[in-house]
């Protein structure tokens, strides 16, 4: 008898877009083969915990007949791209959009092995009698020495953090249109505790690009990372590494050799955070709602039926759901007919636009962690909301209950919710424990610094309350926490990832 070994599954959404259809398709696979939660990650998708292999293809058949698949959401190839989520913007929104779209489709490994194995479809290729670059003219035989991550970001939101990604994209617009794209590379916020060889890294924005060469432009990085990153060394094998070890200049110039043309000059942006924005939005003609969702856990609780509401919701939506970067959820392009009863069904239900919580609680973002995390090394989502209950006492004594702070906290270093640019931030070490790093910068742009060593409950509000409590007190006009525990003293400011341990 085969162990019931059980499965994670990830699906492949490009900027988070997902219909009613399929919203009840993940709910209902979610019941039926999950463990009746969805989790919508930080990378803008979901996913389905505790799927039996004996249920992973029925449950592969199903996504894929709602016009959903997993190609390419795990594996060391380019995974979901990320994309800026601005109901206010929503002409630009929806070009940036299908521009993501087209960079995941465009990505994508050619293999047929996916269809084969999962959706029971003819082997097309006898691939010992094709020539791998033949089957895979961009990732080759031997795919990326390790995964890659693509963002897009819509100034002033970095909602996507566009420097913690392997490449990232900026839009640069002009009177409302989209002119192009400013281009990041080398971002990451993996490491390994104890080994200093590795760090989290932000990006480099290294010049613009004009809006219909993205795909190209994504192609020859790819391409680079695939014949200079470390495969030797997994934990050396991120393109930040690749970029860190041969310069910026060299990376340049191999792109531009690529592409046989040159990158024009980075254009000037500004961010203004890298959180969402809560409640209802009027777009052009439509309305949007973004509801905070903790930690991106859908699930039924006996006094909140998160999960049955939002379903209730998606069977009569005419919009489309989009999932942020933050793990929340916007109910999208609701129209001023159908807003009425949306809001019947958000009010029946209690679901929440977080407006209710402290602003810490609605900037909070962890990872799965335990159970469902077998690289977990302490608890992340089911950990975080009771502590931020303890530090929102603090902040309430403080009188700083409505600042918003960004907080994080992941499991292990591998950083799934992308803990070096929390303004506070815990990474897993032991169940339990956890290093706490401070100082981010609050748009996304300046990464944080460890401050303490494998500290427990008590510790970390011991430690967090007196620094809480001066930056009350000590702050300056429009201050955020991250800049304030640089400019006191407490951490020293993070230029580059190359100084993070230093
Ligand atoms: Fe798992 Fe680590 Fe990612 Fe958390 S950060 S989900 S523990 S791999």
């Amino acid at each position: 008898l085969e162990p019931a070994y059980q499965y994670m599954v990830r699906v492949r959404l490009p900027g988070g877009v997902a219909t009613p259809e399929q919203w009840l398709t993940m709910d209902d696979l979610a019941n039926t083969y999950g463990n009746g939660t969805l989790k919508l990650t930080t990378r803008q998708t979901f996913q389905l915990h505790g799927i039996l292999k004996w249920n992973m293809k029925k449950s592969m058949q199903e996504i894929n007949h709602s016009l959903l698949d997993t190609v390419a959401a795990c594996g060391d190839v380019n995974r979901n791209v990320m994309c800026n989520v601005n109901p206010n913007q929503s002409d630009v929104h929806s070009e940036v959009y299908e521009w993501s779209q087209k960079l995941s489709d465009e990505l994508l490994p050619r293999t047929k092995a996916y269809h084969e194995i999962w959706l029971d479809e003819e082997k097309v290729i006898d691939s010992r009698e094709t020539e791998d670059e033949e089957m895979e003219p961009m990732y080759g035989p031997l795919y990326l020495p390790r995964k890659f991550k693509i963002g897009i970001a819509v100034p002033p939101s970095n909602d996507v953090d566009v420097f913690s990604q392997d490449l990232g994209f900026i839009a640069v617009m002009e009177e409302g249109k989209l002119l192009g794209f400013n281009v990041a590379v080398g971002g990451g916020m993996g490491m390994t505790h104890g080994d200093t060889n590795t760090y989290p890294q932000l990006s480099r924005v290294i010049g613009f690009c004009p809006a219909d060469r993205i795909v190209e432009v994504a192609e020859k990085v790819i391409t680079i990372q695939r014949d200079y990153g470390n495969r030797s060394e997994r934990k050396n094998a991120r393109f930040k590494y690749t970029i860190d070890k041969r310069g910026i200049d060299w990376l340049i110039n191999e792109l531009e050799e690529r592409l046989g043309w040159n990158l024009g000059e980075a254009r000037p942006y500004h961010f203004e955070h890298n959180g969402d924005s809560y409640g209802w939005i009027k777009g052009d003609s439509k309305w949007h709602l973004t509801l905070f969702i903790q930690n991106g856990r859908i699930k039924d609780l006996e006094d909140y039926q998160l999960m049955t509401g939002l379903r209730e919701i998606a069977r009569v939506h005419t919009g489309e759901f989009r999932l942020t970067p933050n793990q929340n959820l916007i109910i999208a392009n609701v129209t001023e007919e159908m807003k009425p009863e949306i809001i019947e069904l958000v009010n029946t239900y209690g679901l929440t636009d977080g407006k209710h919580n402290s602003a810490l609680r609605r900037n909070s973002m962890a990872c799965v962690a335990f159970p469902t995390c077998g690289l977990a090394m302490a608890e992340s989502e089911r950990y975080l909301p009771l502590l931020i209950d303890k530090i929102e006492g603090v902040l309430d004594e403080a009188g700083i209950r409505e600042e918003e702070i960004v907080i994080r906290m992941s499991g292990c270093p591998n950083g799934c919710s992308r803990p070096g640019l929390g303004e506070i931030a815990f990474i897993g070490k032991a169940p339990g424990k956890y290093n706490m790093y401070l100082g981010a910068g609050f748009t996304g742009d300046r990464l944080n610094k460890l401050y303490r060593e494998n500290i427990g409950e008590e510790e970390i509000l011991e430690t967090l309350r007196p620094i809480l409590f001066q930056y009350a007190k000590q702050r300056q006009e429009n201050e955020h926490f991250g800049d304030y525990v640089v400019r006191a003293g407490y951490v020293e400011e993070v230029s580059s990832g190359l100084n993070f341990h230093k």
